[in-house]
Parts: C-alpha cells; structure tokens; sequence
C-alpha cells in the first residue's frame, strides 16, 4: 500500500505496521472537562436535539427517538475488522463497535438489520467500556464507532469509564456526516479519524435515498468542522500513517455518478486538496433498494465507475483509496 496511490486494494500487507502507534487524543482531557462534556451531551437527550433530526424525544425519560436510540448504548456487535482503509485497519485491525439504530433511513443500507431494524440490545455504559478494553486487548490499531451520531454521550460516558481501566488507543468516528456541527464539537479532542462519508451532493437525492431534506448542507458543515478538529491524515519519516485527520468516502451510486464532479470538488475546495478521499464501489442493492421506485436497484457498471474515476483524474485530489471493482460484473 502506498501513501497516495488513488487505484490501490485496500488490504494491507501482512508484516511490518503501517500505522504508527500513538495515544489516542482524549488521553490530554482532564477529567472535570470529560465530566462535562459527557453532561452536556446526556443533557441534550432531555429533549433530544443532538443530531439534525431534533425529534425531541424524552430519551432521559426511556423514550425512543426516530434514530431507535434511547438513554442505554444501544449495540449491535463488537468485533476486529479488517477491511477498513489502511490508516484505519493498518495490520492488526481496527476494532469496530456497531451501534444500533441510525438517524437516516437510507433505502439501500447494506447494515439494515442493525441501522434500520435495529437489531442490538442496550447494555450498561460499564459494559460498553469493558468491551473498549476487550478490543484493545486484541491488538488492534483503534476502537472505531460506527454509526454513532446518536449516541454521542454513551460513547463520551463509555471512553471515559474505559480509559480509567486502562484504554489508550486512538478513536475513529465513522459516520453518514449527518452529525450536527454543535454537537460534534463535544468530540474535539477525543476523536482522532473522522471516517465520514460524503453521499450526495444533491438535496433531492439525499430526500429520496435517505429520507432528510438537508443532507448536503448538513454533512458540509459537519466535515468542515471535523477537518478544524483534526485536519488531515498524514505519514511520518518511516511512511507510517498517522492516526488523526479526515478520511472522506465517497460511495458509487447507480445512476448518480453526476453527483462525483460536486463531491471531489467540495473536498478539495472546501476542506483541503490534500485530503484522503476513500472511493467505494461495493454498492450492491440492499434493504429497499431493490424497489425499481428509488432507482439504485442494480450495483455500479463499469461505465458508471469510469466516470468516477475521470471526475477523479481531473479534480487535483491525489491521496486516497479505490476499492477495485467487482470482477464478477458491474463495477
Ligand atoms: S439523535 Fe435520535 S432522538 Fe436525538 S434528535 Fe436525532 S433522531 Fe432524534
């Protein structure tokens, strides 16, 4: 694997690590600042407006929001993952915790029996630390939240009890981007890779595959305000990547690559043209997705993946990652 090749596999080689080993950042907050924060965030689910849904539902209260999250973590899987981009899953693996429950509804969500369906089971805060030390005693590189926009305080509250046992790996925040900037902020610091994907640049498409009206402007501000925090991924004198920056996903919808011109040109633009941008063509028709209403009902062509990656020839972005198109058809 190379820093910057836009056209690599993303496995990772078998010897010496590709990530360098570092603190995760949250180590450096004080624990009357991590107190606080974990507050403030629980205090939001009063009437919750953590993310851009602002629903308002009693969560302190035990009621359910419209992502499916009450005031326990609500957790679908705990395990070491291996196929996530090299800076993330390095060597020894990234160690994901897939939450339950999602704040989009998207039609074609290949996690739809944890994200829409909601499948998981609440458990304690202590638990959820313990399982951060459980993964960290595996080896691998991180502890990496997917899908955890809604449940901002109980990853606060759960890093918190699992640093005091001894967690020290950094943390990756590995999101839709429909996180709202305010809230995010309570991250500053404690996040170290924002893994945030980049969908549509369209409003129209984001209300017809995702179910909000404000995608575009929302994940806009919401990557703007993670690259403040972290900036961008980079590598030290020995070529190892340094866990802490922005990785954006980009992934090929069927019949929207109009939509890549806009997405690599907001990265560039708007973020940094040094930005790592993860292109993913493992779009298969999950969930709804098959309904031939919603028109993402096939997996990419080849024709479809080659107009990505001119929209990609040509937008001046040179750090990142393509997933090699599927041999068996379709990109
Ligand atoms: S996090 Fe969930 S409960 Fe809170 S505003 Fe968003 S959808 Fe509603």
């Amino acid at each position: 694997m190379r820093f910057g090749d836009p056209s690599m596999h993303w496995t990772s080689p078998a010897s010496a690590d590709i990530v360098r080993d570092v603190d995760g950042s949250y180590l450096n907050i004080s624990d009357n600042e991590f107190r606080r924060r974990i507050r403030v965030a629980y205090a939001r689910l009063a009437s919750c407006d953590l993310c851009p849904r602002r629903c308002h539902a009693r969560r302190l209260a035990g009621a359910v929001g419209v992502c499916g999250a009450a005031l326990k973590p609500r957790i679908f899987v705990w395990n070491v993952h291996r196929g996530e981009e090299p800076p993330i899953s390095g060597t020894r693996g990234s160690g994901t915790v897939f939450l339950s429950g999602c704040n989009l509804s998207c039609c074609y969500c290949q996690n739809y029996p944890l994200s829409q369906l909601r499948h998981g089971r609440e458990i304690p805060v202590d638990d959820l630390a313990d399982a951060l030390v459980e993964l960290q005693m595996k080896g691998v590189h991180n502890i990496n939240f997917v899908t955890p926009s809604h449940q901002i305080p109980q990853i606060l509250a759960g890093l918190y009890r699992a640093r005091a046992k001894g967690l020290h790996i950094p943390v990756v925040y590995n999101t839709s981007s429909y996180d709202d900037p305010e809230t995010l902020k309570l991250l500053d610091g404690v996040v170290d890779i924002y893994l945030a994907d980049l969908r549509y640049t369209s409003e129209d498409a984001g209300l017809a595959l995702s179910g909000v009206s404000d995608y575009v402007a929302v994940a806009q501000s919401a990557l703007m305000e993670m690259r403040r925090q972290v900036g961008d991924i980079t590598v030290d004198a020995q070529g190892r990547y340094i866990p802490r920056g922005v990785i954006v996903r980009y992934l090929i919808l069927p019949r929207h690559t109009d939509m890549a011109d806009a997405v690599f040109g907001f990265v560039r633009d708007r973020l940094s043209p040094q930005t790592c941008v993860s292109v993913m063509t493992q779009y298969f028709p999950a969930y709804k997705a098959h309904r031939r209403s919603f028109g993402v009902y096939r997996k990419v062509t080849d024709r479809e993946f080659d107009t990505v990656m001119k929209a990609w020839d040509s937008s001046g972005l040179k750090n990142g990652w393509v997933q090699e198109p599927d041999e068996n058809g379709g990109a």
